[in-house]
């Protein structure tokens, strides 16, 4: 088995979270932090009937080892991928969303966020007594109390014992919200919660989120399988992938020892379409649109909530989900979801 990376020894740096149901038969030991119940706030305030993992990216790596993988170190075009073939009878493209690097001024749908890394008493006063806010939609990003710019929400999740990550996130924007407007949402929402200046003027650490929210959105180069975000294993509601990665590799790795590819693993291609509808209303939802989608989405029970969030849900558990929150909004919220489905792309 050949492998080839451009740093197949780096260590990964974002901060990964995945369901506590989404660990399969990866060890405890990639846990760096169980986070029960974290919590979604917009009008109301829900607490997810789910634990919440933060992994621990070295003790993953460790789960995960190349072991009698002969690792060259490249960076390939398309072609020189195609080129394998002569190589390896299956050739796997995994290099992600954008594998000639970030594109300038990239158009496409992204998910942008701004994050921090503060000690626990720091972080108080922004979780305002939640164990974590998986997402917490309310306003005091704004200069103003009725704000009509793009919606973000605070990420608030203790890493740790000892550190809390802190991060505004554009769910979805197309281009992707920019990092400076991300940086003083972030620092005007945290200190209008009392979070000390110098614990968000000189955090631990700080985190850049950039994920294309439709992965590379090319169909695979000719004759090689295309898996995670080259492919089309990320989540285009959630921008979330690496649980689904983690959950494939297995059948993925027997499937080609055994001599062939899987065919129909997929149980989430059904839904693409109704996850592409998601998108397209989350792309263009107004603030109080996006905070009355998510009032229903807290309103929902867990495994609908489990279906709209899973990129690996099927389209009648995911459309039923996605109905099931437009039947919980109030009408002037089911009037904008329909206009953001159907309208035009939101004004920045
Ligand atoms: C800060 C941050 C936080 C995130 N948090 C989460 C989260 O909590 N949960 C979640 O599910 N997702 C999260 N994401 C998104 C997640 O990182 C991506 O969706 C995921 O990493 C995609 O996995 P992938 O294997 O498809 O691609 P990548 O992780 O991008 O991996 C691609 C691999 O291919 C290699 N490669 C790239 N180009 C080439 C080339 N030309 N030739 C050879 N090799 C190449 C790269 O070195 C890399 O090893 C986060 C992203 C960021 C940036």
């Amino acid at each position: 088995m050949l492998a080839v990376d451009p740093r197949p020894s780096a260590s990964w740096q974002p901060t990964y979270g995945i369901w506590g149901d989404e660990l399969g038969a990866l060890p405890q030991y990639v846990v760096r932090r169980r986070v029960p119940h974290p919590e979604l706030r917009a009008h109301g305030e829900y607490p997810l009937p789910r634990d919440y993992l933060v992994l621990d990216n070295d003790a993953l790596q460790v789960a995960l080892p190349l072991d009698g993988v002969d690792v060259r170190t490249g960076r390939l075009t398309d072609d020189e991928v195609a080129a394998l073939r002569s190589e390896a009878r299956v050739v796997v493209d995994a290099r992600g969303a954008r594998p000639d690097g970030r594109v300038a001024r990239d158009p496409a749908p992204a998910q942008t966020a701004f994050g921090i890394v503060v000690r626990p008493e720091d972080a108080a006063p922004a979780l305002q007594g939640a164990s974590a806010l998986l997402m917490d939609w309310r306003t005091d990003w704004a200069d103003r109390p009725d704000p009509h710019a793009t919606p973000t929400f605070l990420y608030a999740i203790p890493l740790g014992d000892d550190e809390v990550l802190l991060e505004e996130t554009c769910l979805a924007a197309a281009p992707g919200l920019p990092i400076p407007e991300l940086r003083a949402r972030l620092r005007r929402r945290l200190l209008s919660r009392g979070v000390p200046q110098s614990a968000v003027d000189e955090p631990l650490v700080r985190e850049i989120v950039r994920i294309p929210m439709r992965g590379r959105g090319l169909p695979p180069v000719p004759g090689t399988y295309a898996v995670g975000t080259a492919g089309r294993g990320g989540n285009v509601v959630t921008g979330y992938s690496v649980a689904h990665s983690l959950a494939r590799a297995d059948d993925l790795a027997w499937s080609i020892a055994d001599g062939h590819l899987p065919r129909h693993t997929d149980p989430g291609a059904g839904a693409d379409l109704f996850r592409e509808m998601g998108l397209r209303a989350l792309l263009r939802l107004d603030v109080e649109g996006t905070l009355a989608l998510f009032d229903a989405f807290g309103r929902l029970p867990g495994a609908a909530q489990r279906d709209f969030m899973s990129r690996d849900s099927a389209g009648a558990g995911l459309a039923a989900a996605m109905w099931g929150m437009f039947l919980r909004m109030p009408v002037a919220g089911k009037r904008r979801l329909i206009a953001a489905t159907l309208g035009p792309a939101r004004r920045r």
